[in-house]
């Protein structure tokens, strides 16, 4: 290969190497960043070993050879660790690092056979195609369709993949017929044509989806509480916002509930702030479950939670509520010792069209939250509906 091909595929590589490298330290140094950055250099190391290698004579013509094909099987490998690393699986390190080793004593086994020799520049390339279906399975996420990011790295994997299989398929048949110059010309145009490419884009999508895996976890950070990992204020907000419009959209009934821990100040007097926090935490798994998986609970104070119940007039999400606040009441023991904790809602129906979703919603808390000031001041532990307030 000429020196010019050499050189840009080497500063190619370097530059995503150093991508990587940024993007580790400046996205929060996750480990599969550093573990991908690591590869992009090996790959660099591997070029610069073959560009030296036709200047050098035997034995060392072979170490060089060798040093080369263990740097491309690692960098491999190392994309593979790195997006089961992403994906929070086991890295399988040691399940590589064996692979690595059969591979490569295998490989300088069969050069030792003359006849056998060409076949041995396939061994990285069969190589990096398994390692490549293990990243896009780790990739692909579950329970969920992969999002833009993904999909980007997907495709560019698939891509780099299918570069490979042709490359293995034009490099086998040259190996088969030696004397074809046209399979010898195919080989070295797919590898010149196809590599840059295949290492650009595949870069690119995988520092995009470094970014985009950040933006995911800011925005998720953004919306939810800490504590208990329930929506808090503004994600409340936005959730309940999309809810509301979507419900005055179908013309179906929507109630909001808000709920108040009665004399939570005395919880974290009598039995300390943690075990404070442990009741909001009960709390919430109660108001959770009470609930269907399209309504929604946030914790918009301290100890104060906001509900949305879709598809439910407000006398369905009283009666909902009131299901709940018996649950609660009947009582919660931690560490063995029985804490005595009780709930008070208000609860109030968003009036479907008239106004905007904003207005009709804030409406709708309004009134909820003056039905739960009566169930305070109706002595605690009962829900008040706000149109009987
Ligand atoms: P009421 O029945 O009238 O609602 O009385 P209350 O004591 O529940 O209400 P108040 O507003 O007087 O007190 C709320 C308490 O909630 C005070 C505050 O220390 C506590 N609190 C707020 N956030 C947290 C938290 O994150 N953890 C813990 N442990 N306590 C919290
Ligand atoms: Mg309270
Ligand atoms: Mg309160």
């Amino acid at each position: 290969m000429a020196a010019f091909t050499y050189a840009t595929m080497l500063i190619v590589t370097l530059i995503m190497a150093g991508a990587m490298a940024i993007a580790w330290a400046s996205f929060g140094r996750p480990r599969h960043a550093l573990s991908w950055s690591i590869a992009y250099a090996l790959y660099g190391l591997e070029l610069v070993l073959m560009a030296t290698i036709s200047s050098v004579a035997e034995p060392g013509r072979s170490v060089l050879w060798s040093l080369a094909l263990l740097a491309i099987l690692i960098a491999a490998a190392l994309l593979a660790v790195g997006a089961r690393q992403r994906a929070g699986l086991p890295d399988w390190r040691r399940r590589f690092a064996a692979m690595i080793g059969v591979m490569f004593g295998a490989t300088l086994l069969v050069r030792l056979i003359p006849a056998a020799l060409p076949f041995t520049s396939l061994a990285s390339s069969l190589f990096t195609l398994v390692m490549l279906q293990i990243v896009i399975a780790a990739i692909r996420p579950r329970g969920r369709r992969p999002d833009a990011a993904e999909w980007a790295l997907i495709g560019t994997l698939a891509a780099f993949s299918l570069y490979e299989i042709a490359f293995i398929a034009v490099r086998l048949a040259s190996c088969l017929h030696p004397e074809n110059a046209g399979l010898r010309a195919a080989y070295t145009n797919i590898y010149l044509i196809g590599l840059v490419p295949v290492f650009v884009a595949n870069g690119i999508a995988g520092v995009l989806l470094l970014a985009s895996d950040l933006a995911v976890r800011l925005r998720a950070q953004a919306s939810h509480d800490p504590l208990t990992g329930i929506l808090n204020r503004r994600g409340f907000h936005e959730a309940a916002l999309r809810a509301v419009a979507n419900g005055r959209r179908q013309r179906q009934a929507i109630a909001v509930a808000i709920a108040d821990i009665d004399h939570f100040k005395a919880i974290n007097d009598r039995f300390g702030h943690t075990m404070g926090d442990r009741t909001l935490h009960y709390i919430c798994t109660r108001l959770s479950s009470g609930l269907r998986v399209e309504d929604l609970v946030g914790r918009v104070g301290g100890e104060e939670f906001a509900l949305l119940l879709v598809n439910s007039t407000a006398e369905q999400a009283a009666q909902a509520m009131e299901r709940i606040r018996i649950e609660v009441a009947a009582g919660f023991a931690e560490d063995g010792a029985p804490v005595p904790v009780t709930i008070s809602f208000g609860v109030a129906s968003v009036l479907i069209g008239t106004g905007n979703a904003e207005t009709a919603m804030a409406e709708a808390f309004d009134e909820a939250d003056r039905a739960l000031y009566r169930s305070k001041l109706g002595g605690r532990n009962r829900t008040t509906l706000a149109a009987l307030a």
